[in-house]
């Protein structure tokens, strides 16, 4: 069986990051669920389906045209790596990710990425959903206070104008949404918890190289 690591946890726990790390670490493929998700919420934008019912955007994540390229992403052609990354992309993702129809076309998308010698993969629910047979499942988090300022960080330094209220309320938001929804709610069981509030990113990826060694 090829060997799969899931990273699942909230927005800004630092997850997309340890998890290249972790894959590079040990030459394995990695994905980024979100990314398919914000793909999802571009697509709709640019096809004018933002506020469209659940049916019409599971056809359109069915479809969705997209390519991963090294560390770039193609929507129909179109380089989107830095398109995606906007929150207006994520709070649309979030909602749209509600939608069962969405997950379901989703779903063997990421599986495709499952390729010798092995995968580390990111998102909400890789360990509960999409690789049950993982090796190893770990959930990662940090304290609201220092996922916002992360987030506030890490926008700043894009040369985003934002002011932290702003960004913890929109976290706050999307931790609410991605705890309470029906489908794939965000949730710890079955996985090793790893708070990174204190944590660097070697230090996390130390940890989960650890634990995968064991
Ligand atoms: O991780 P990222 O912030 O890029 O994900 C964007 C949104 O996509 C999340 O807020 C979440 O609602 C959704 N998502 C999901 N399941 C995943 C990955 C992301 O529902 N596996």
């Amino acid at each position: 069986m090829i060997p799969v690591i899931t990273i699942d946890g909230p927005s800004a726990s630092g997850k997309g990051t340890v998890a290249q790390r972790v894959a590079q670490q040990l030459g394995f493929h990695y994905l980024d669920s979100g990314a398919l998700y914000r793909l999802t919420a571009l697509a709709a934008v640019r096809q004018g389906l933002a506020a469209a019912g659940e049916e019409t955007l599971g056809q359109l994540a069915a479809q969705l045209p997209v390519e991963f390229s090294g560390n770039d992403i193609y929507l129909a052609g179109d380089m989107v790596t830095e398109a995606i990354r906007t929150e207006d992309c994520g709070r649309l993702a979030s909602k749209l990710s509600a939608f069962p129809a969405v997950r379901t076309a989703l779903l063997e998308r990421q599986r495709n990425f499952l390729r010798p010698p092995g995968l580390v993969a990111d998102g909400r629910d890789m360990g509960s959903v999409v690789f049950p047979q993982a090796l190893l499942k770990v959930f990662l988090t940090a304290t609201p206070e220092v996922r916002a300022q992360r987030r506030f960080n890490q926008l700043i330094s894009k040369g985003v104008d934002v002011i932290m209220d702003d960004v913890v309320r929109d976290l706050r938001n999307r931790d609410e949404r991605d705890r309470t929804r029906a489908v794939a709610p965000l949730d710890p069981t079955g996985a090793l918890i790893l708070d990174t509030s204190a944590l660097s990113i070697d230090q996390a990826m130390v940890q989960i190289l650890a634990w995968y060694s064991v």
